[in-house]
């Protein structure tokens, strides 16, 4: 019986050694220490022996089982850490690999030249003002010297709403509330930048709705050199510090006088191109000097203050900064347009 329980101890001990997992191990548990494995039936079968050899045996066995349980504790220890270590090993992180980006939206490219626009005048020290898309015909002609049979106002063709009330045609019309609610007819230093609508058909230049910066200065000897200073300082932090500008006269009925402004060509350089249509320049706004009739109709004395006024289509701009060919892509809402325009 000894004999036996030691040879049972041995091979016990070798499967222990030889169990690769968790799994292996407590089947070698409950071959050897189970209720119906061949330890538990030796200690079964000490009846049989004289009562000299039973405690001797009984001890013995109690070793043998106390041995094995012990190896098998310790090996159960060991696959466990190792157990950790593989799981470990197969869920490390890689660093090192670049992130998967959330999908975010990006800003609209008029949103993001409006915005830019919007910085560079405040920079200048205007404010930015709004004003109603739905005006009455005295703000968005009458009180900027357009009476109700100007010629002029065919030039803008009108969403009437009723007689009176209309989708404002420009921006202008906030610059005659801003000027009228100035209650010390004081000095005026605005951008109003806004939606405004015309009954026009859409093509590739044109579009129903469209937005515009309308920009005004009132102050005391304001001249046509502050016009120009503020419009080439805008120009060359718009589209490159090597463009210069050029000042054609032109008519507003509420500027007096009136000037187109051209910038040279980014693509020639002034040489003249298919982009200039040769002449080297490109037009990129309106401006003047702000009319008398338009001060004195919103209560400003024009013997002692004057002012200056641009208008330009934030479209337009971004046009040609980013040489998109068509106004309709600024409306449609194609995300593979809008996407290009990503702010970085
Ligand atoms: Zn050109």
């Amino acid at each position: 019986m000894e004999q036996r329980l030691k040879e049972l101890e041995t091979l016990a001990i070798e499967q222990v050694e030889q169990a690769q997992d968790l799994k292996a191990l407590n089947e070698v548990r409950v071959a050897y220490l189970g209720k119906k494995g061949p330890i538990t039936e030796i200690l079964k079968g000490m009846g049989k022996l004289s009562a000299e050899e039973r405690p001797k045996m009984g001890a013995l066995a109690n070793v043998v089982r106390g041995n094995v349980a012990e190896k098998i504790e310790a090996k159960q220890a060991e696959l466990e850490k190792a157990e950790v270590a593989k799981k470990l090993a197969s869920e490390t992180i890689d660093v090192t690999l670049p992130g998967r980006p959330a999908p975010t939206g990006n800003p609209h490219p008029l949103t993001k030249v409006i915005e830019e626009i919007e910085d560079l005048f405040l920079g200048m020290g205007y404010t930015i003002t709004e004003g109603p898309e739905v005006e009455t015909d005295y703000y968005n002609f009458e009180a900027l010297n357009l009476p109700k049979d100007h010629p002029a106002r065919d030039m803008q063709d009108s969403f009437y709403i009723t007689d009176e009330i209309l989708l404002r045609t420009q921006t202008s019309p906030v610059q005659a509330r801003t000027m009228e609610a100035n209650q010390e007819k004081g000095p005026i230093k605005i951008i109003c930048p806004g939606k405004v609508y015309r009954r026009d058909d859409d093509d590739a230049t044109h579009s129903h709705q469209f937005t515009q910066i309308e920009g005004l200065v009132i102050d005391e000897n304001i001249s046509m050199s502050d016009l120009k200073g503020t419009l080439e300082t805008f120009a060359k932090k718009m589209f490159g510090e090597d463009r210069e500008i050029r000042l054609r006269p032109s008519f507003f009925p509420f500027t007096e006088p009136s000037v187109e402004i051209d910038v040279t060509c980014a693509k020639c350089g002034g040489k003249g191109c298919s982009m200039c249509k040769g002449t080297g320049w490109i037009e990129i706004l309106g401006a003047g000097m702000v009319h008398p009739r338009v001060l004195e109709m919103s209560g400003y004395d024009p013997k002692k203050y004057q002012g200056f006024a641009f208008g330009m289509g934030p479209e337009r701009i971004a046009m040609l900064r980013y040489g998109i060919d068509d106004i309709r892509h600024f409306y449609t809402n194609d995300q593979r347009f809008v996407k290009q325009f990503n702010r970085v």
